[in-house]
């Protein structure tokens, strides 16, 4: 280490006051202070020398050092004016590190990271963590393996099987372009301030192919969105927001061998991908 564990609860604290920093609860700051989670995200994201990443939200430093230390070469995208400056100092020394001060949400990933595969690791802020996700996976850039921070409860949902409260739109779209799978549980004491929810880190590794083959992958996540948007609803029903009329609705059905009077939260990828291709027809 270059210079001293920037996830040491101390150095944190240390960081904050030197640079008068208030942890912003609307952008969804809690600084990691636990340097096994940090090595557990690392180790989770199979970094080898040279591995390109996208880190986003970096904070002050403490997954990006990591990171660095393992040798990546990591471009990290950060929502706070402040900390550019901050990163300048704290993880001063290091090369192979590009601070990007912007939206994720608004970044042309694409543009920033160009055509070859990369990695993202995250300690996602959870007031953005589903439109994070769902973007950088319809998007679909080289990404090989996503190793993300968010809240227990969303990892439960990007790793829910069918017919569970869990199972639903997030968990299709992850499950549909990932292998995603939970590796460390991570309570509150590890960041922050502490947040008031578990965490979890969870590693997608990105599909060369989808899990499913459908004919038409737009109106696929049409139907997914419409069977979970009315999830009291039996599927015949529910699936009416599609736009798709009752009759080609049973047809569809009756070509996949799904039950009409179903619920969209018991279908697996599978069967959803038979009624989306149903319908296209
Ligand atoms: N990586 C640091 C760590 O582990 O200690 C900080 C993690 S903190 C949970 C989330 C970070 O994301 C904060 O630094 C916050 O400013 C940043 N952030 C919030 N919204 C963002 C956005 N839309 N785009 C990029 N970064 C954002």
């Amino acid at each position: 280490m270059l210079t001293p564990q920037i996830a040491d609860k101390g150095v944190t604290r240390h960081i904050l006051k030197a640079f008068n920093l208030h942890a912003s609860h609307r952008l969804g700051q809690n600084f990691l202070i636990s340097p096994g989670v940090v090595r557990a995200v690392v180790e989770a994201a199979e970094i080898e020398p040279g591995d390109r990443v996208l880190e986003i939200g970096p904070g002050i430093g403490t997954l990006t050092q990591g990171l660095l230390e393992a040798g990546a070469e990591v471009t990290a995208v950060e929502l706070d004016k402040k900390l550019p400056a901050v990163l300048a100092e704290t993880l001063k020394g290091y090369e192979h590190l590009n601070v990007v001060q912007g939206d994720i949400l608004k970044t042309d990933i694409a543009a920033l990271m160009g055509g070859a595969p990369f990695k993202v690791a995250a300690n996602l802020p959870y007031y953005i963590t589903t439109p994070i996700l769902l973007s950088l996976l319809e998007q679909k850039l080289p990404i090989t393996r996503i190793v993300t921070m968010v809240q227990r409860e969303v990892a439960e949902r990007m790793t829910a099987p069918p017919g569970g409260r869990d199972y639903g739109a997030l968990s299709v779209a992850v499950q549909y372009y990932t292998e995603p799978e939970i590796v460390l549980d991570v309570p509150p004491n590890c960041f922050l301030p502490a947040p008031e929810v578990d965490s979890a880190v969870i590693v997608c590794a990105v599909r060369q192919t989808p899990a499913v083959t459908v004919k038409d992958e737009k109106l696929f996540f049409r139907v997914v969105k419409a069977a979970f948007g009315q999830r009291r609803k039996t599927l015949s029903n529910a699936l009416k927001t599609t736009g798709a009329s009752k009759e080609e609705i049973g047809k569809a059905l009756d070509k996949a061998k799904v039950d009409a009077a179903r619920r969209g939260e018991t279908l697996s990828l599978v069967e959803f991908a038979a009624v989306a291709d149903g319908l296209t027809e």
